[in-house]
């Protein structure tokens, strides 16, 4: 396996990376951390003539608290974003993802935005983020827009994203009062395995504990991440019991399209959104305290 002749450019500015886009599209991809990029380059699941390189965009970087909730660069590392000490309190939940994902070197490599914008279908992190109502901010030398996370992966590996814009952020609103978010994932092992399933539940609570808000998102069991929308319709107004959770988990496992591979069944995936959405929305009421 031989990654074939490929011009890499470095970009040293968001305008020149979208410029180069722009330039060599479709022939060309980003190479951020390059965990998935170049392992699909060496096993020819895709080929291009070129490679703009983000690494050298320092304003990609890192995590900021904004007046309105935490900015997360897309060049952050999934460890960068997982030792962040601003990843506490209720945003504490993005780490059920960022700990449990890949392995401490691949994690060491891989970026936010590769995770998200890369639209893997079982990449851990979009369901919690769409979970918190993320948003990503896309740029292009023609200027920015901002699209609700579950809007922008429409596919395996397809993106809403025009050929000259990439993703420069995630923006995680600041959570509500009475607030809890998890995730709950599969995988065949304890560690370096990829989901089998996963599903993010974040819930806002009334001072009377019946549900103000609730967002449901599921991974690795349909060809882009999916939101279930009808369970906000199905749990706001009520009080989270037994019942509640048992119709919010049907109507996930309603919503997932899953597929058969070596990894499980579908109807196997199709039980373990079941499951995962039981333990989610227990684990994210728990953390909502009294
Ligand atoms: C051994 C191994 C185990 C793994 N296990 C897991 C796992 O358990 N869970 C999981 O979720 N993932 C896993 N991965 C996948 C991978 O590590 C992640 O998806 C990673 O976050 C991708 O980020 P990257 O920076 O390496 O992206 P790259 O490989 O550099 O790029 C991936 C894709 O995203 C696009 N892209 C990158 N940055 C941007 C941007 N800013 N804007 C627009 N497009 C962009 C690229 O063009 C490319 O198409 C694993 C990978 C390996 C090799």
């Amino acid at each position: 396996m031989h990654i074939p002749s490929i011009e890499v450019h470095k970009a040293a500015t968001l305008q020149e990376a979208s410029a180069l886009l722009g330039r060599f599209s479709p022939d060309v991809r980003l190479l951020a951390g390059g965990t998935d990029v170049l392992v699909d380059l060496k096993t020819a699941r895709f080929s291009v003539g070129h490679l703009v390189a983000l690494g050298g965009i320092k304003k990609l970087r890192g995590v900021t608290e904004e007046r309105d909730g935490l900015r997360i660069g897309a060049l952050t590392t999934i460890t960068e974003l997982d030792r962040s000490p601003l990843v506490a309190g209720a945003y504490a939940a993005l780490r059920d993802a960022t700990s449990r994902m890949a392995t401490p070197q691949v994690r060491n490599a891989a970026t936010v935005g590769g995770n998200v914008a890369g639209a893997v279908p079982c990449a851990d992190l979009p369901p919690i983020l769409i979970a918190m109502n993320a948003t990503a901010l896309l740029s292009s030398d023609k200027g920015e827009r901002t699209v609700a996370l579950e809007d922008l992966v429409v596919g395996p590996r397809t993106t809403v994203l025009r050929d000259n814009e990439l993703l420069a952020a995630v923006n995680v609103p600041r959570p509500p009062e009475r607030f809890g978010a998890a995730y709950a994932r599969f995988g065949l092992r304890e560690a370096n395995a990829i989901a089998v399933a996963g599903v993010a539940v974040a819930l806002a609570l009334n001072d009377d504990r019946t549900v103000r808000s609730a967002r449901i998102a599921l991974c690795a069991v349909a060809p882009a991440p999916k939101f279930v929308k009808e369970a906000t319709r199905l749990l706001v107004g009520r009080v989270l019991d037994e019942r509640a959770c048992a119709q919010a988990a049907a109507l996930a496992m309603e919503a997932a399209e899953p597929i058969s591979d070596l990894r499980g069944s579908a109807e196997y995936r199709r039980e373990l959104v079941g499951t995962l959405t039981r333990r989610a929305l227990a684990a994210a009421h728990q953390r909502i305290g009294r």
